[in-house]
């Protein structure tokens, strides 16, 4: 067989050569040890957190090395593309703080290494899919979608491995002269690889998972569909190539197709980048640990955090834990750093199933809320109320200064309150400091009976100034405590319930109702300063 005629058969259009494209692609002018790394998320519509998982990794080994990090959007496949699709994958990222050097843009692209649209680099795929077949080493094939499927059956049927290989790579020979006819009769053709049956392995060091052995490829896989455009295989390897990419920073499902990606870089000379194979996320259920789902599990779908407004550095924070077996020991002996400041290495990840558990998530969350400034948990609540919860918008807004010095309540000191989960629920926790959102939520009766209530109001009213320090302040409450028979220290109301009315606790307890709603939040004092004299002696005489 002529496989230069056959290739100018095939692609008759393809003037280019693989020298014109690597001058296309030149290489990067980066220090050494920077690494390049990508995401290549599909455009599907659904953007989940393994998409998100793999994206820090592949973030933190660019930029912790000073080297570059870019999308690309892998939309070979047009049956499962939905419209808005990038634009839902570019602001899940954006939200989550993930930023790319390069890459797709919301309507083009960013960067020299581009399109960055799998799709639109078609030409380039077919100058390299050209190449091969000069080499002999990819054919055309001209099986039926019925005729491929009848082969499967059959396949499974004898118990033999499915796919087009050995016999049943029945176009791999044929003439110049059939592929000639086949073509001009309009028949529609696939490029196949020609697979060779031995029983050669292959070894990668993988950077997680340290040696993998597996038998190489002998499949006649596919390297272009019949519409021209490449499938992941051969579109990953191109790509990767030109684009530079020193890590591949992957899902596990991909091992198995490795030895076809391996062949291909031998094929073509290419250095091999470093394989990165990363775990699924798995969540707990029952007794044992499953795979997340997209059908069973709404934590799986990025769009959760933001709907919830999970914040961002909660995610990260937690990833990181997942990631990383030693960032726990690391943030505890630096509670203050940023988690940028973290040495990530591929090292100390795990490589059986990562566990995602929302209860953890909601403390990592607590715990970073309650560590970052007032001014930051406004800034990163406000921009969440903007997209998700007008009305809040407004009152963050309109209360600038309240909102600063309510987010202040608590903080500071070695035990910080943590009171915060997420920016929904931030809504909910922050409601009594507004008077548009304020309710009751306590029952004050249950403190005390009524008479004894307003009289304990109005008394503590009569005394309030609101200029008091927190000392004077929780002096008066002590005195008008006793006074009225409630014990000043809870215990001696345990030990001895007959001698009084209650203790302390019911009377602080009717003040925190009256002044916020509830009997759980924050310090009365702290509470009040930020109401205001005005508030606070409104609150309390409607309950005196
Ligand atoms: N498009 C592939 C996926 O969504 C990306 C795999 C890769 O990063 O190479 O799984």
């Amino acid at each position: 067989m002529d496989y230069n005629a056959l290739a100018e058969l095939l692609f008759p259009d393809v003037t280019e050569t693989r020298e014109d494209m690597e001058a296309r692609f030149p290489d990067r002018n980066l220090p050494q040890g920077a690494a390049v790394t990508r995401i290549g998320p599909s455009p599907t519509g659904f953007i989940h957190l393994g998409n998100l998982y793999n994206a820090i990794i592949a973030e933190r080994l660019a930029h912790q090395s000073g080297g570059t990090f870019f999308l690309r959007i892998e939309d070979t496949d047009n049956k499962r593309e939905v419209p808005g699709a990038v634009d839902i994958i570019i602001n899940a990222m954006e939200y989550f703080g993930v930023h790319f050097d390069e890459g797709a843009v919301s309507d083009g692209d960013k960067g020299s290494y581009g399109p960055y649209r799998q799709r639109q680099r078609k030409p380039i795929y077919h100058v390299f899919a050209k190449w091969l077949v000069q080499q002999g080493k990819a054919y055309p094939c001209f099986y039926t979608e019925e005729e491929q499927n009848a082969i499967r059956e059959k396949q499974k049927e004898d118990g033999e491995q499915t796919g087009i290989y050995g016999a049943y790579a029945k176009y791999k020979n044929i003439t110049l002269e059939e592929v000639k006819e086949r073509i001009d009769r309009g028949e529609s053709w696939v490029l196949r690889y020609r697979g060779e049956m031995n029983e050669d392995r292959i070894c990668v060091d993988d950077a997680v998972r340290g040696r993998l052995e597996m038998p190489r490829n002998f499949m006649d896989f596919v390297i272009l569909k019949s519409d021209g455009i490449p499938t992941y295989h051969f579109a990953h390897v191109v790509d990767d190539h030109l684009m530079k990419s020193t890590h591949i920073v992957r899902g596990e499902e991909w091992i198995s197709s490795l030895p076809i990606h391996i062949e291909l870089f031998k094929d073509f000379g290419w250095k091999i980048p470093i394989y990165c194979h990363t775990a699924t996320l798995m969540k707990i259920d029952g007794n044992g640990k499953r795979k997340l789902s997209k059908r069973k599990d709404p934590e799986l779908a990025l769009a959760y955090y933001q709907e919830e407004g999970i914040c961002k550095d909660a995610v990260w924070e937690f990833l990181l834990t997942v990631l990383n077996s030693n960032y726990e020991e690391w943030r505890i002996a630096d509670p203050e750093a940023s988690y940028l400041d973290f040495p990530f290495t591929t090292e100390k990840m795990s490589n059986s199933g990562a566990l995602v558990d929302l209860d953890k998530l909601n403390d990592v969350s607590k715990e970073v809320i309650s560590r970052m400034s007032a001014q930051k948990v406004y800034d990163q609540w406000l921009e969440w109320c903007e997209a998700n919860n007008e009305t809040w918008a407004e009152l963050l807004k309109k209360y600038k200064e309240k909102s600063l010095a309510a987010l202040s309540v608590g903080k500071g000191g070695k035990k910080p309150r943590k009171d915060l989960v997420n920016w929904k629920q931030t809504c909910e926790f922050m409601s009594f400091y507004y008077d548009e959102t304020f309710k009751g939520e306590d029952d004050i009766n249950e403190q005390a009976d009524e008479a004894t209530r307003k009289e304990f109001i109005a008394r503590y009213l009569k005394g309030y100034d609101h200029k008091d320090p927190q000392d004077v302040w929780f002096a008066k409450v002590k005195e008008i405590t006793t006074e009225m028979g409630f014990a000043a220290r809870p215990k001696d109301y345990t030990k001895n319930p007959e001698a009084y009315k209650g203790s302390i606790v019911n009377t602080t307890n009717m003040l925190r109702i009256a002044l916020t709603g509830r009997a759980n939040a924050p310090d009365i004092w702290e509470v009040s300063q930020v109401l205001g004299e005005e508030c606070v002696r409104e609150r309390l005489g409607r309950m005196a």
